[in-house]
């Protein structure tokens, strides 16, 4: 099952910043631990979300023996360590390394490939895991590329435009012959290329090049024209594309699993690597099965992984909230747990397509979705809802459910 989405800029998005960075980002990797108020937490970038069952294994196991028994998936499709003990990060890397997770100290950070998690099965596109595999590999051996920021972000995309939707600042969208199309930031055009992976990492080097301070192509070239003429492009208007991506349940050839808000017990993610050799993770807090035998989705969701494409759950997210993040003025996760289990019982809901929401702690809206979406903003009291800019309603918590139900519906 499907649910549309736009491959293009939303309308309400914030319009492009043109932010020089004054200083080294601090995102977190594999080796360079952040300390949040839950203790270390590492990051391990996974390209295209492929992970082999042997991985998840190692993963699962670090996570119960160094941190907190839970790994959580974020919105790139890599995975997080969470409640680390602040020296556990040479142990945590060895672990890593023997599992193929760690292969560049040098280049851990800059390592953030997506890829469209259903590309190769029955109805998708084409297979993409020979594109993330040479990009990963071409981007280890790029010294150039060591200077990218951990936030800057490759989408592979197999024509069916759910990834190309992610505001990636280098996307290629698949097209027949093994060609791509190379958007760059957020362009509304995108030029043919003929060596799709080859033209991603040059272009990567491109920006770069352009020595601008900023972290993100759109920062620094909203409509990519800098990198376009560095490169020798010919970009053209944006085709448009049908904008799917996979929600949960039973796909042609795959199962899809949502975790909630993305986290999951050590015990989830090894029931998860019992299920098949090789398994996906999306950027929407889920996983994809391929091959998986959909008479094992009563298991799944008995053991609390969510598999009803119709539950309120879907498009749901929240950001770390207390007591992970001291920034936060609820515990958002908790909270916005009970009010989705709330609505999923009451009689006269609308079923799905539901908008997108997101409950944040503070401001900063970490996680959030890009398109249209619902925010949930913790106040301090309660909660502000808004479904476009400037239509905020306050609630308390005991308002919060209905009201996060009667704002998502888009009809
Ligand atoms: S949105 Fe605010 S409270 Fe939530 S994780 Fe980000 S900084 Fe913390």
């Amino acid at each position: 099952m499907l649910a549309a989405m736009s491959p293009s800029p939303s309308p309400f998005e914030p319009a492009p910043v043109r932010a020089v960075r004054g200083r080294d980002d601090a995102c977190p990797g594999a080796l360079r631990l952040h300390a949040a108020d839950d203790g270390a937490l590492a990051r391990v970038r996974v390209p295209g979300g492929l992970l082999s069952s042997d991985q998840v294994r190692v993963l699962a196991d670090a996570a119960t023996a160094l941190g907190d028994g839970r790994l959580e998936s974020t919105s790139r499709g890599n995975v997080q360590l969470r409640g680390l003990a602040a020296d556990a990060g040479a142990e945590l890397g060895a672990r890593l390394r023997s599992a193929g997770l760690l292969p560049s100290d040098t280049h851990d950070r800059v390592r953030n490939i997506v890829a469209s998690p259903l590309a190769g099965l029955p109805g998708a596109g084409a297979d993409l895991r020979g594109w993330v595999r040479q990009l990963d590999e071409l981007l280890q051996g790029s010294e150039s590329a060591r200077a990218l920021s951990g936030r800057f972000l490759f989408a592979l995309d197999d024509g069916t435009g759910d990834v190309a939707a992610l505001d990636a600042d280098v996307t290629l969208i698949a097209q027949p012959a093994g060609t791509a199309l190379l958007r760059l930031g957020r362009a509304a055009t995108a030029a043919p290329v003929a060596d799709p992976v080859r033209a991603a990492l040059a272009a990567a080097e491109a920006f770069v090049r352009l020595d601008s301070g900023s972290w993100r192509v759109r920062e620094a070239d909203p409509d990519g024209t800098l990198l376009a003429a560095a490169l020798g492009l010919d970009p053209r208007p944006l085709p448009a594309l049908p904008g799917t991506r996979p929600v949960v349940g039973e796909h042609d050839g795959a199962l899809c699993v949502g975790l909630r808000f993305g986290r999951a017990s050590a015990e989830q993610w090894r029931l998860l690597a019992a299920t098949v050799d090789e398994l996906r993770v999306t950027p929407w807090r889920g996983v994809v099965l391929p091959g998986a035998d959909p008479a094992r989705l009563p298991e799944l969701a008995a053991a609390g992984l969510r598999t009803d494409p119709h539950s309120p759950w879907e498009r749901a997210t929240a950001c770390t909230g207390s007591p992970g993040c001291a920034k936060s003025l609820a515990d958002v996760r908790t909270e916005a747990a009970a009010a989705l289990d709330a609505t999923a019982g009451l009689a006269g809901l609308p079923v799905p397509p539901l908008l997108p929401v997101h409950w944040s702690g503070c401001e900063r809206r970490c996680g959030h979705p890009v398109g249209e979406w619902v925010d949930v903003l913790a106040t301090g009291d309660g909660y502000r809802i808004s479904q476009l800019p400037g239509s905020a309603t306050e609630v308390t918590n005991q308002q919060m459910a209905a009201a996060v139900a009667a704002a998502r519906r888009t009809t």
